[in-house]
């Protein structure tokens, strides 16, 4: 299978303080990985392109773009939200972001790729349709799954969020929305405080306890995730790959391991080859020790891959 690897160096230049944990050596320990891994060679890099106003707008409000936008300080830092800063970089780094999710889902449908992943920061997921929150400026799962279904026409997308986190933007963009299925399990009671009470039919949100390990987020995707996931039969599979449940991960205080990450990415990838024609767009979340991250993309990657 041929998976592409979207990224720019814009995205290592948006920075947030030097003691914040979203850090641009988040991307760079991903790269050591797949170069120590020897399957650096096996993958497809592409830069990410600028994402255009227009791929925003499927998912946030243009008030909310042009603050954005207007926020971005000329030097130092502006703050956005009490753990979300911007700084002279933070504006086009986002835009590259999500646009490497748009870029990705036009390979990925074109059949350039089988599937891809998108080495991105700022994140994406905590993102609300007006609202920055949690490292997150524009939601990049979010808008590449609109352009999977109002571009090129698509009927059903699922969203698969593995983040430590509940994906509360996501939530808000899509609840409802009966075009698209959204599967997540997250650490609660945790930040952002959201998710245990489904909000609508097309939610399943899985919350779990602290502590909470592989085999038993294993058990419940493959009982209550799975099932969904067939019965919706997804056309394209969309996934908001946070790293930060993995028990190194000092954010969160869950017990996976890069194992569960290659079996969490296996089953996806089953229910997209048999339904989807194999077609997965996987973006970075979260995901904060370094080591733990890196090993744990390589995994993700090796699995969607199938080396
Ligand atoms: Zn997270």
């Amino acid at each position: 299978m041929a998976t592409g690897f979207f990224t720019h160096p814009e995205c290592r230049l948006h920075e947030m303080g030097q003691w914040h944990p979203e850090c641009s050596a988040r991307l760079s320990a991903i790269e050591d990985q797949l170069i120590a891994n020897g399957i650096d060679p096996l993958i497809h890099h592409e830069w990410a392109p600028l994402a255009e106003e227009a791929s925003l707008a499927r998912v946030h409000t243009r008030a909310y773009i042009d603050f954005v936008r207007d926020t971005a300080p000329e030097q130092g830092y502006a703050e956005i939200d009490a753990d979300t800063q911007m700084n002279p970089h933070s504006w086009r780094a986002a835009l590259r972001a999500a646009g490497a999710s748009v870029a990705a889902t036009d390979a990925v449908i074109a059949g350039r790729y089988d599937n891809a992943f998108c080495s991105v920061r700022p994140p994406g997921h905590h993102a609300e349709p007006a609202r920055a929150m949690g490292f997150c400026f524009f939601n990049n799962v979010a808008i590449a799954a609109r352009h999977a279904l109002d571009v090129h026409g698509l009927a059903r997308v699922a969203i698969i969020d593995f983040d430590v986190h509940h994906g509360n933007g996501t939530e808000a963009a899509f609840a409802g929305d009966e075009r698209v299925l959204m599967c997540s399990f997250f650490q609660h009671p945790f930040y952002p405080f959201s998710g245990f009470d489904n909000q609508a039919p097309n939610m399943v949100n899985l919350p779990m306890p602290a502590r909470t390990r592989g085999m038993e987020v294993r058990e419940a995707i493959d009982l209550i995730w799975l099932p969904r996931l067939g019965a919706f039969r997804p056309q394209m599979i969309f996934v908001s790959a946070g790293f930060d449940a993995h028990r190194e991960d000092e954010l969160g205080n869950m017990g996976l391991v890069e194992d569960d990450y290659a079996w969490i990415t296996r089953q996806v990838r089953d229910v997209a080859v048999r339904y989807a024609n194999g077609r997965i767009v996987s973006c970075l979340e979260g995901g904060y020790s370094l080591s733990a991250l890196g090993r744990s993309v390589v995994a993700h990657l090796k699995a969607l891959a199938n080396l």
